[in-house]
């Protein structure tokens, strides 16, 4: 087992200078808090820009903390930095392309610093070890890896949006950035929608096909997964509620009054939308007088990136039109927006986010926004409000929050208004879920799940299995099968016998399929199981009178053939978890014109065949990190099909019925397997060699073989019925 090297821009300290030489001091800071029980529990190293070039005795100091400092001149950093890094990659990637400036001069120092990041790894890492490298600065480094390390296992966070490849590929260094990011085995996101975007980018950028986040390269997979950053919890929680923010909230409580607080914390920054956030509040004052002495705005903006002129621009814009409002609606003893310019105390946050009637978080563009945690995370009282951007990151798991639009000057303003008039119930209702989600999804789940996910990746899809022609697989399989003393065939149902249709309850088998599989069923010794994820009533109907084995739901249900009843494999599944999921299932169709949703014994499934596709795919991930937050604790798992969500009991899949089968009437001298998605790769995987395994349709599969369609499939099971008769 290798050791763990964490690398990012910045290491976790700070150098301060002092009069005995320099001092380092330890970063706080919701990542930091995350990564630091990994680096310090373990053995390995954390590689970054120490921010200062250190003394001989701050050098020793970071020694003792396993801290590798790369060094960098400042004439590169500015143009690493500042130049392509914040004025390049930041603004596209938040949508905002006229901030962007493309000076080839700022790659150069970009691609120069990422070299001394790889090479400072080389120095010390082995081939067995584990690098996870975090975010944008660094996105040439994986491949800088790859070549030198062909058995380190890489991993790659984007700490922000991932943007649509419509956008991406206005970025002149499109290919280098994309192939950068391939010497990667895991490349984490926030969001479905990111992971979606960067796929279609390789699709597009460099003609590299994925399929359910897996980009096949030859002889090596990439995968690429949503992993929302969760929160310190405890260190938000104890800040929030220590003496000192008791004290600071009692102060402010004192000040303001009766007034309903509404709170904004965010960095300056032209993502944040803090003017359209002016404007929303001043919307609000213009229109409805009760607010002005009725609600107080408190906004922090931290400063930030102060080396760069459109962070300065913007300065003065915000505090023009701060100075604008409070001209127009202060009174004496009354100020409705309180503007803090600077950073505040963790426990002054606190303070705040406890005295929060309604917290503002309006981003015109995120990757995720921890503040939105923070908030929800603090609030257990059950009388605060979200109010949320749709374009933070975050709004994928916040679903009970109060949409706005940032964009939309009246549409905040109603929602701001909507939420200083909610009652104390709705505002509990709203909240607690929320609340529960982000307390159970901390950082610390979050580093565990990538790292767990960078070590043991689950989706070992092969490269794609060579396609043949139903005669030409025929004919290499007719003599063994025509042999066999007792073959047995498993076949699933939907994509593989029978062609998709747009309901899901039209796919009625055809004369065609009822005479193939009767065929086959009634070849001398031969067993023949059409091994399906329907339910068990509605395949029982279909092969009604056909002679056949029958295992439904992924394996939950199996009726042997001559048998009248169906036996349940396992004990009777706990499906409490339902009462939770089926809200959420009912709210996303609500919201998605054509979605059904199939009740099974052991599962739900969402169907999205019917709806408009783009939405349907977008609806689908989104519900996707939904119930995977919500199910976090439950024994299930969620999983993509074929324009399905299906959420199904833990422990059962399509390849433990095989397995059942095999050991209580195998063994079998000739096991064919077929079928055409994800649950199949399950089927496939515990045939594994002994048998022929056979994937229908294009893309990535362990099968050792493909067939085109359902159709070449049937033609096969033609040739094989008379091979055997
Ligand atoms: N924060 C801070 N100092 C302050 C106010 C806020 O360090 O004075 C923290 C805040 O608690 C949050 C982070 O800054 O953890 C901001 O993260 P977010 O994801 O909201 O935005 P980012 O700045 O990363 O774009």
């Amino acid at each position: 087992m290798g050791r763990l090297i964490l690398v990012s821009n910045r290491l976790p300290v700070t150098i301060q200078d002092d009069t005995n030489g320099q001092k380092v001091n330890r970063s706080s800071g919701g990542l930091v808090a995350g990564l630091d029980p990994l680096h310090l529990n373990g053995d390995g190293i954390w590689i970054g820009y120490p921010g200062t070039a250190p003394d001989d005795n701050a050098n020793k100091l970071l020694a003792d903390m396993r801290l590798e400092p790369v060094a960098i001149p400042d004439s590169e950093y500015a143009g690493y930095y500042e130049g392509f890094s914040n004025g390049a990659i930041w603004p596209l990637f938040h949508y905002l392309l006229e901030h962007c400036n493309f000076y080839p001069a700022a790659f150069e120092d970009y691609k120069r610093v990422n070299e001394r990041f790889a090479e400072k790894i080389l120095e010390h890492a082995k081939d067995d070890d584990t690098i996870w490298i975090h975010d944008y600065q660094l996105m040439l480094v994986p491949s800088m890896l790859r070549e030198k390390l062909p058995g380190a296992r890489i991993g790659f966070f984007l700490h922000i949006p991932f943007p649509s490849s419509e956008v991406f590929r206005v970025m002149p260094q499109r290919e280098e950035l994309l192939r950068g990011l391939l010497g990667a085995d895991l490349i984490g996101v926030h969001t479905f929608e990111y992971a979606d975007n960067l796929a279609r980018s390789f699709r597009r950028v460099l003609g590299h096909e994925s399929r359910q986040g897996v980009v096949n390269l030859s002889g090596r997979k990439v995968r690429i997964e949503a992993h929302p950053l969760g929160i310190d919890v405890e260190s938000q929680r104890n800040a929030a509620f220590s003496d000192d923010a008791e004290q600071i909230l009692t102060r402010y409580k004192r000040n303001i009054g009766d007034a309903q607080v509404i709170l904004g914390v965010d960095r300056l920054d032209y993502t944040k939308g803090l003017p359209n956030k002016l404007e929303a509040f001043k919307e609000l004052l213009d229109r409805e007088p009760r607010w002005r002495e009725g609600a107080v705005l408190i906004q922090v903006a931290v400063p930030s990136r102060e080396a760069i002129g459109s962070y300065r621009d913007q300065k003065s814009e915000i505090e023009r039109l701060v100075g604008e409002i409070n001209g127009l609606y202060g009174r004496a003893g009354h100020t409705p927006i309180q503007y803090i310019y600077g950073s505040v105390s963790p426990a002054e946050l606190g303070a705040l986010y406890r005295l929060a009637d309604v917290a503002l978080v309006s981003p015109i563009r995120d990757g995720l926004n921890l503040v939105a945690k923070e908030y929800v995370s603090i609030r257990d009282d059950g009388a605060g409000v979200l109010v949320l951007s749709e374009f933070a990151g975050a709004a994928t798991e916040l679903g009970e929050a109060l949409r706005i639009n940032p964009w939309d000057v009246r549409g905040t303003a109603d929602q701001i208004e909507r939420a200083l008039d909610m009652g104390f119930g709705e505002r509990n209702e709203r909240m607690a879920p929320m609340h529960k989600r982000v307390v159970e999804n901390d950082v610390h789940l979050w580093v565990g799940r990538f790292i767990r996910s960078l070590g043991t990746p689950k989706n070992e899809i092969s490269a794609t299995p060579p396609m043949l022609a139903s005669s030409t697989l025929a004919e290499s399989l007719a003599s063994a099968f025509a042999k066999a003393e007792n073959p047995l065939i498993m076949l699933d149902y939907d994509g593989t016998l029978r062609e998709f249709t747009v309901r899901h309850d039209e796919a009625k088998p055809t004369e065609e399929i009822l005479d193939i599989v009767s065929s086959l069923s009634s070849l001398r010794d031969t067993s023949v199981y059409i091994n399906t994820g329907r339910d068990r009533n509605t395949i029982g109907d279909w092969f009604e009178g056909v002679d056949v084995s029958l295992i439904a739901e992924h394996g939950s249900w199996t009726k042997e053939k001559g048998q009248p009843s169906w036996k349940r494999a396992g004990d009777e599944p706990d499906l409490s978890w339902q009462a939770e999921a089926m809200p959420i299932l009912e709210d996303y169709k609500s919201r998605t014109p054509g979605v059904q949703i199939e009740k099974k014994s052991s599962g739900l499934v969402w169907h999205y065949r019917e709806a408009e596709a783009d939405i349907g795919e977008f609806q689908a991930l989104d519900l996707t990190t939904h119930l995977e937050n919500t199910l976090a604790g439950a024994p299930v798992e969620i999983l993509t099909g074929s324009k399905i969500v299906e959420i199904r009991q833990y422990g059962i899949d399509k390849g433990r019925a095989y397995s059942h089968v095999s050991s209580t009437s195998g063994p079998y001298d000739f096991v064919l397997a077929i079928g055409d998605d994800r649950t199949d790769e399950d089927l496939f995987a515990a045939v594994g060699e002994d048998g022929y395994t056979v994937h229908v349709g294009p893309g990535g599969s362990i099968a050792a073989s493909s067939l085109h369609s359902p159709g070449s499939v049937r033609r096969f099971l033609a040739l094989l019925v008379k091979a055997r008769s």
